[in-house]
């Protein structure tokens, strides 16, 4: 296979942080593509570079699904000092493409190089517009040939397949995300994951007053993202008691909110454990009554770390399009009972206050819910893709 090299954007990456960025990106790569053959992902000077033997076309594929990846390209390997083979692979990708334009777009990593990188765009627009006759145009070139010369080896590429971007997975700490078994919340846990949080999930579950379905779909979910953290772990909680207890003990127009808190409270108890810095929600302004900003803070009332909500200014069709894009709406839409809906009020709260909930739950045996809920929680490590995790195995 030719090599494949990998872009990313280096805005503020300096020094150190680098480093850590370059090395966690080589890792999630050789993770993702390692069971798709012989595959070694290398650090250069001039960034990363995959070679090895397996099919480019699912390579790329695969690489271009890795969070912290910009775009790769398919590049041609020469000697360093090459140039007239460089040119005759730009001379063939010019006679395959029939560009009525071409430009040639070099970098030298490799500073001991002799010629400068507007020497090596000069020598090589030469030789390729006299093998073909094609004019060279710097603004708006039908085809740009990317060349870098690195240690040793001097690339040349045409093609830019544009990746996910964001950050590597790992790179930003971890965060625990709320997994209902809706569409919302799992786009917010990948957008968490683009920004380089490796996310642990939580889900809380009626079970057995309502049937595993939405456990099922919260392990599907769980699975299915896993694609891009390559492990993942999934709490179950049930909150069955914690609603029952708000069934019975607190005015009715509060459940939702109650369960939130609740769910809040224990959710940062997992994280806690697990050194994880902020709970994510699915949660979007105003899109239904226990998302008002009134009741929205009311819940982070008992929060002692960030709630981070990265779907808050976003539309209904916009997440549904990302979910689409991410393949978790398939699984999202399939029919189940979310906890919120068991035991919901006629008449739903929508701008209530922390001193409100405060004064509902003295009825209730605040802590005692939270460690039982606690206790009987169970929790399931995911791994991706399934062939690597059969070779850990
Ligand atoms: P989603 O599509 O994610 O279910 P939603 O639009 O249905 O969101 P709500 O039902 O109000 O909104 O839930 C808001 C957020 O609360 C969810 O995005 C999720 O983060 C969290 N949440 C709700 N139910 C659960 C649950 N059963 N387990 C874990 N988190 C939940
Ligand atoms: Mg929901």
């Amino acid at each position: 296979m030719d090599p494949i090299s990998i872009h990313f954007h280096e805005i503020a990456l300096k020094g150190k942080n680098r480093a850590n960025f370059e090395r966690r990106l080589q890792a999630n790569l050789q993770a993702a593509l390692g069971p798709l053959g012989r595959i070694k992902v290398v650090r250069h000077p001039g960034g990363l570079l995959i070679d090895g033997d397996a099919d480019p076309a699912e390579v790329v594929a695969r690489a271009r699904e890795v969070c912290g990846v910009a775009y790769a390209m398919r590049v041609k390997r020469h000697p360093q000092d090459d140039l007239e083979g460089v040119a005759r692979t730009i001379v063939e990708a010019i006679r395959r493409e029939q560009p009525s334009s071409f430009r040639i777009t070099s970098r030298r990593r490799d500073k001991s190089y002799d010629l400068t990188s507007e020497r090596v765009n000069q020598v090589l627009g030469k030789m390729v517009k006299d093998a073909t006759g094609v004019p060279v145009r710097l603004n708006g070139a039908a085809l740009e040939a990317f060349v870098v010369v690195m240690d040793g080896q001097t690339l040349v590429g045409t093609e830019k397949i544009k990746a996910v971007g964001g950050l590597p997975v790992g790179t930003a700490g971890r965060v625990t995300a709320l997994l209902s078994g809706g569409i919302d919340s799992p786009v917010a846990a990948w957008r968490m994951m683009k920004r380089g949080c490796s996310v642990d999930f939580v889900h809380f579950h009626s079970y057995p007053r309502v049937d595993r379905a939405t456990i099922e779909k919260a392990e599907e979910l769980v699975e299915r993202l896993t694609r891009w953290q390559y492990r993942s772990k999934l709490f179950l909680v049930p909150l069955l008691e914690i609603q029952t207890a708000a069934r019975l003990q607190a005015p009715e127009k509060l459940r939702v909110l109650l369960y939130r808190r609740f769910m809040v409270r224990i959710a940062q108890k997992i994280a806690e454990r697990r050194r994880s810095r902020a709970l994510v929600t699915g949660e979007s302004v105003g899109q239904v009554a226990s998302q008002t900003l009134q009741n929205i803070a009311a819940v982070d009332a008992v929060a002692k770390m960030p709630v981070l909500r990265p779907l808050c200014g976003m539309d209904k069709q916009e997440i549904v399009d990302q979910a689409k894009q991410l393949g978790t709406f398939e699984i999202s839409i399939q029919p189940d009972q979310d906890c919120c809906q068991l035991f919901l009020p006629k008449h739903p709260a929508v701008a209530s206050s922390d001193a409100e909930c405060a004064e509902a739950e003295k009825a209730m045996d605040v802590d005692g819910l939270v460690a039982r809920a606690l206790a009987a929680t169970e929790r399931l490590t995911f791994r991706w893709p399934a062939e690597s995790a059969a070779a850990a195995a």
